[in-house]
């Protein structure tokens, strides 16, 4: 195979040839060199090595024959090595050379790009692996009809369509999956159950509203009208749709097409007073199927997550459940595991795709909004639960964790009015309000579930607790540390000492003036010890043990309490067990003075 010239060419940074000597099958001129060079590597500095885009967004493929055989979508790298751009003079690309297939770049100029590299030169330009597949082009022309928005109720359908689909990405839908969605869905609809959801999600449409007779044919127009509206998504396209900002809206909407919107009548709700929002004929269709997604809580539950993880995942399951419907022909609507609370049910949601697939969940950081809404006509209302990052890293931190099992005890003590020596199973209890993750979700401290003050022991441990404080609470390491040793050094006074008053004393401070008192104390029966070291210096105190004076007090002492009883607790059990009486029956009378 004669040697391509492009391939050994070799073109300073400034694009101008090296000179004489460098390629020497390009003559000895430099006209002729530059002829042979790349217009996109030449001197001109406005000329980049990257194809030009049509109006798609895409690159046009044309055979020899000049029929247009498809468009391949690029995939950006980095930094590529050199590859060269031809013009439209119909040359034939080394690659295909070496393919001994000949493609031309066509008007739009091209595609066509070689392994040559050149020296000295790095430019970030597009590859275009797809295009060369077993030296034909197969690829067939593709336009971009969707891509994920930022609204949940549009993502949400998005990502219903693709995982019906079986669409990896929303870049990968077609028209042939877009009007399968109408088919199989529009009788899914039909169904008692999805179309009492209906009500509450899109009241007034074909399906929901009594007036409409052939309920089947208007809900099947009406998507199939919207589809033929759905134009391809333009690089250099932009609109006035509220959602996408991507195209130009004709007809704008109302609470029947997308929820929460209000009805054409108040015009005050929209801007600019129009009877209606600004969404297009994609988003629009998009959102006609958000409710396969949707999960049944008394209202209707939209989760809504940057983490594509986390949303294929959600979708898969939900998408599952609507196949089971269909094959034992039992529909039961959106969703439903029969939760009524949204928190409980937002932390069994996670935690079922936490455990359920195996990801490396905690390098993902995932913001997670939950909202819990209903579109009735006769009272729309929206309620929003926002998962702290910290709060799901901390979720499949405890997932993995050795004490799991005491994460479990953990959560159900945190439900209130439940007596858990009485319930039977977990349904009896489960829609009760849970303490644990309500301060989970509003950044309040759930320490104190970590102790059990009666048994005088903990559940989980200070490797799980800690965690729990350095993600969730954001405590520094310096302080955990000091606590940590602290909580030792007291207990092994209390072992050494054999007292249990102090314990019982610093059990049932009921403020911050008695608590410190009684440190004051230990110190000082310490001292008469003659303990090699103070309990703590003024800096510790001061910066690590009450950093906010009597504000958060009882969280320490919740802190120290957990490091005593975990180092203690089987020679406390044993001192129970041996009857020994302690230092416990003395008066407190000793530690009633406060400031
Ligand atoms: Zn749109």
């Amino acid at each position: 195979m004669k040697p391509s010239p492009y391939s050994s060419a070799c073109i300073k940074r400034d694009g101008t040839s090296p000179g004489r000597g460098h390629n020497p099958e390009a003559g000895t001129g430099s006209a002729e060199q530059a002829r042979l060079i790349p217009q996109a590597l030449r001197g001109d500095a406005t000329a980049r090595a990257r194809p030009k885009r049509r109006g798609t967004g895409k690159v046009a493929i044309k055979r020899a024959s000049g029929q247009p055989t498809g468009r391949v979508q690029p995939r950006w790298r980095g930094t590529a090595p050199v590859r060269h751009r031809y013009g439209n003079g119909g040359r034939m690309c080394p690659r295909s050379e070496r393919s001994k297939s000949l493609y031309r770049c066509g008007k739009n100029k091209g595609v066509m790009t070689t392994d040559a590299h050149a020296t000295g030169i790095t430019i970030d330009i597009p590859r275009y692996h797809d295009v060369w597949m077993d030296n034909e082009l197969k690829t067939v022309e593709k336009d971009i009809f969707f891509q994920f928005t930022g609204n949940p109720f549009v993502d949400a359908g998005i990502w219903a369509i693709c995982e019906w689909c079986k669409k990896e990405r929303p870049e990968d839908l077609d028209t042939d999956d877009l009007r399968m969605m109408i088919g199989d869905i529009v009788p899914l609809y039909l169904t008692p159950a999805w179309s009492k959801n209906l009500y509450s999600i899109f009241p007034n449409n074909p399906i929901t509203n009594p007036s409409v007779e052939d309920k089947k044919g208007s809900m099947s127009k009406f998507l199939n009208d919207l589809l033929h509206e759905i134009t391809p998504i333009t690089n250099e396209g932009s609109g006035n749709c509220i959602s996408c900002g991507r195209r130009i809206v004709k007809t704008v909407r109302t609470k029947t097409e997308i929820p929460l919107l209000g009805s054409g009548s108040l015009v005050n709700y929209f801007p600019n007073g129009q009877s209606g929002a600004d969404y297009c004929p994609a988003c629009t269709f998009a959102v006609q199927f958000s409710p396969l997604i949707f999960y049944s809580c008394r209202k209707l539950l939209l989760l809504h997550s940057n983490s594509v993880k986390v949303m294929r995942y959600w979708a898969k399951r939900a998408i599952q459940d609507i196949r089971r419907q269909m094959i034992e022909r039992d529909y039961g609507g959106c969703f439903n595991e029969n939760f009524k609370n949204p928190r409980n049910a937002l932390f069994h949601i996670i935690q079922d795709i936490v455990l359920g697939y195996d990801e490396r969940w905690s390098e993902e950081n995932p913001s997670i909004i939950l909202y819990h809404f209903t579109n009735y006509n006769q009272g729309p209302d929206l309620d929003l639960y926002y998962l702290p990052t910290q709060v799901f890293r901390f979720l499949t931190y405890v997932r993995q964790h050795e004490r799991y099992h005491q994460w479990i005890q953990i959560v159900r003590r945190g439900y209130i009015n439940v007596d858990l020596n009485k319930v039977k199973e977990e349904g009896d209890y489960r829609d009760k309000m849970n303490v644990v993750y309500n301060n989970l979700l509003t950044g309040e401290s759930i320490v104190k579930f970590f102790i059990d003050h009666e048994g005088r022991k903990v559940l989980g441990n200070w490797d799980l607790l800690s965690y729990y404080l350095k993600e969730v609470r954001n405590m520094e390491a310096k302080r955990l540390e000091t606590i940590k040793r602290v909580g030792d050094e007291l207990a092994d006074y209390i072992k050494e000492t054999e007292n249990l008053k102090r314990l019982t004393q610093l059990e049932q401070a009921r403020n911050y003036g008695t608590l410190r008192n009684i440190l004051r104390f230990i110190i000082t029966d310490r001292i008469r010890k003659c303990a090699d070291k103070p309990l703590f210096s003024l800096d510790e105190y001061v910066e690590d043990l009450f950093p906010d004076g009597y504000m958060n007090w009882k969280e320490t002492q919740d802190l120290l309490l957990f490091r005593i009883y975990e180092t203690l607790h089987t020679w406390l059990v044993e001192q129970e067990r041996s009857g020994l009486e302690l230092i416990e029956e003395s008066s407190t009378e000793e530690i009633t003075v406060e400031e």
